[in-house]
């Protein structure tokens, strides 16, 4: 505990609860990694070709022109995977490589890179939800990488003000850890799935019967985000759960977009009558926060 005063931004309480799950690549950040593919060649022989995500959006409707090595997904995929032995997982690897570019102007961030910046500022309750197979802690690492790299010295007392302000109104402290106590504390609190990564995909097949598909998958783990928020509000007294809650949910793949607003329709506006979702759809990077689409809710309150 540290003994001298420390700003604590008290006025968190007022605040609207307003949460958000972002998909990771060329949503928050285009990054290098690469999907290794064969391309047929005009002599009918396949060489290697690797491609990035964007650029795998679309080939992956040519499958006379391309294929995995040995014919498994699983080969093309091994920069989306962590591997045993690693001191630093790919993810973070290449996280820095794209931060570093951003910053430096060579790259232009993902369409949601300032949403995400402006959660991590004020606090909020996020989740990162991706399609790749690395381990939850990969994510966090990225997203902590973030913090340090993105937000300013003054935003980044701002954001530690309000994670102090959170810990007063929700679990009642008068005290607090160090910076880096908190700060942990806060990216603890949220949720980080790759949901293509094996432990997942285990604690999906036993918690649920559906099938494993990756837009099921993204449904799953979004549904588990909007609990998991629930959850937290109902410690904080039933008074909290009164107030307009909107979660909020980017992504640049139009399959996915149409499966989550499915899902909301269907599934989630049922459940939790109360919330207000909202969808934003990132695949134009012409338009910087992407076409926005409420689902459900009634109010507007400036999401
Ligand atoms: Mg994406």
């Amino acid at each position: 505990m540290t003994r001298h005063a420390k700003n604590v931004n008290l006025q968190v309480a007022e605040r609207d609860f307003k949460y958000y799950i972002f998909d990771w690549d060329d949503n928050i950040l285009h990054m290098p990694t690469r999907i290794h593919l064969e391309k047929r060649m005009p002599d009918g022989s396949w060489r290697p070709h690797s491609v990035s995500t964007a650029a795998f959006a679309v080939v992956r409707n040519d499958p006379e022109t391309y294929r995995p090595p040995g014919g498994e997904w699983a080969n093309a995929f091994v920069e989306f995977q962590d591997a045993a032995g690693e001191s630093e997982s790919r993810f973070l690897l290449d996280t820095r490589t794209s931060l570093e570019r951003v910053m430096a102007g060579a790259l232009a961030p993902g369409p949601s890179f300032e949403t995400l910046r402006e959660t991590l500022r004020e606090g909020r309750l996020f989740a990162i939800v991706t399609a790749r197979g690395h381990e939850s802690e990969s994510l966090k690492k990225a997203v902590r990488l973030f913090v340090d790299v993105v937000l300013t010295r003054a935003e980044r007392e701002e954001m530690m003000a309000n994670l102090r302000g959170y810990r007063a109104c929700f679990d009642g402290r008068t005290s607090f850890g160090t910076d880096e106590e908190e700060l942990t504390y806060y990216l603890d609190l949220n949720r980080y799935h790759a949901v293509t990564n094996p432990a997942f995909k285990r604690w999906m097949a036993e918690s649920s019967t559906g099938t494993a598909s990756s837009e099921h998958a993204k449904q799953f783990a979004i549904r588990d985000f909007v609990e998991h928020v629930i959850r937290i509000l109902s410690r904080a007294g039933s008074e909290s759960l009164r107030r307009p809650i909107s979660v909020g949910f980017s992504d640049d793949d139009i399959a996915n977009v149409r499966a989550v607003e499915r899902y909301i329709q269907e599934e989630l506006a049922r459940r939790f009558p109360g919330i207000k979702f909202c969808v934003y759809d990132t695949s134009d990077p012409a338009l910087p926060d992407g076409r926005k689409v409420t689902v459900s809710g009634q109010l507007d309150f400036g999401f």
